[in-house]
């Protein structure tokens, strides 16, 4: 069997049964790092062990996930990227609401004018 990550990591690990090897193997450690900083790791191989093995890796991707944001944002974790995301959703919305305005009174002009976007090329020789 392959050597974990958690043997990397020198933690108690009987490796020939460890669930982690497949998904968290040695040459991985930094992925074992970041979930050992958020989450105790027994409860991460508690939670594997009561999955099938087609789903244990995609877990163990959302484990890391949520530690690596959690890591990066310790008030909101993967919530703030979240956040962030519907925040682009709305500004891209609103933009896509004017886009359409503004072509429904195309008669006006160019959108590029109406937004005021467009600039005199400057010409430098
Ligand atoms: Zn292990």
């Amino acid at each position: 069997m392959e050597p974990c990550a958690c043997e990397e990591a020198r933690q108690k690990c009987t490796n020939e049964y460890c669930v982690l090897a497949p998904y968290l193997p040695a040459n991985n450690p930094e992925v074992y790092a970041c979930l050992s900083q958020v989450f105790e790791i027994s409860v991460v191989v508690k939670n594997l062990k009561d999955l099938e093995p087609s789903q244990r890796q995609k877990c163990v991707d959302s484990y890391y996930f949520e530690a690596k944001y959690r890591l990066l944002d310790p008030v909101l974790g993967y919530d703030g990227l979240v956040r962030h995301l519907q925040r682009q959703i709305e500004d891209l919305k609103l933009g896509l609401e004017m886009d359409k305005r503004g072509a429904q009174g195309f008669a006006r002009g160019p959108l590029s004018q109406s937004y005021g976007t467009t600039t005199t090329p400057s010409t430098s020789d």
